[in-house]
């Protein structure tokens, strides 16, 4: 598996280039947060919802002041307002309390393992979410698997599995150093651009000799817009 992993990041990287990195890394809370706002929505709405935070807000412990409702207020350009307001309270209020595991100081010093099951202890962080603060604000050789990633890699062939979930157990175990950063990222911009839900683009795909995909759309083009706006390399 990890001899088609550098093929395939090979050709992305061809495509789409070495995707850019985040001058500095974003802080652990930073990057819950964020992904938090990300989801069910697109990164431009999120990263609205993350500026309103950080910029109305001296830091994360003012925040941490407001109610669920405060937050929500700010949040609202990211939808699901009430379920991600709660979820980030939760977190914030957790700086209070010097038992916790999950504590931001803690988790850099963590195994890749121990830091995934102690992020996904709390209410609102998945494996995608947890998988996201290791790669973007630790640096490590983590790819998060949201349903973009899952998608390609299932047409690809590389995986044949069920729920993002579950490819993002196969595809770290499996997964050469060094790439999780471009790999995930021009998978995404694959996924958006390229290889979409339905009728991907095929004959513009620079993967399309190595792909398995049996249903490949070789012929129309379906309408191709390039959103290259990633929220995690701009926190
Ligand atoms: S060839 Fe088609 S199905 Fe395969 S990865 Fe490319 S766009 Fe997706």
């Amino acid at each position: 598996m990890k001899k088609i992993i550098i093929k395939v990041n090979e050709l992305l990287i061809k495509k789409f280039g070495i995707p850019k990195r985040n001058a500095r890394n974003p802080s652990v809370l930073d990057t819950l947060i964020g992904t938090i706002l990300s989801q069910n929505t697109n990164d431009n709405n999120s990263f609205k919802a993350y500026q309103n935070l950080k910029n109305n807000f001296k830091d994360w412990n003012e925040v941490a002041k407001l109610s669920a409702a405060k937050i929500e207020d700010q949040i609202r350009t990211a939808g699901l307002g009430k379920q991600k307001s709660n979820a980030i309270k939760k977190i914030l209020n957790e700086l209070e309390n010097t038992e916790s595991i999950f504590l931001p100081d803690a988790i850099p010093q963590m195994s890749n393992q121990d830091a995934l099951e102690a992020l996904t202890k709390h209410e609102g962080v998945g494996l995608k979410t947890a998988s996201c603060v290791l790669l973007f604000a630790l640096d490590r050789n983590v790819c998060p698997v949201d349903t973009h990633v899952h998608r390609t890699l299932n047409r690809i062939g590389i995986v044949k599995t069920t729920s993002p979930d579950k490819t993002a157990i196969i595809i770290n175990k499996n997964l050469p150093e060094g790439v999780a950063h471009s790999f995930h990222t021009n998978l995404i911009n694959l996924g958006r651009d390229i290889c979409r839900p339905s009728k991907p683009n095929c004959s513009i795909c620079p993967l399309v000799k190595v792909c398995k995909y049996d249903d490949k759309n070789l012929t129309e083009l379906s309408e191709y817009k390039r959103n290259k706006f990633l929220l995690l390399d701009n926190l």
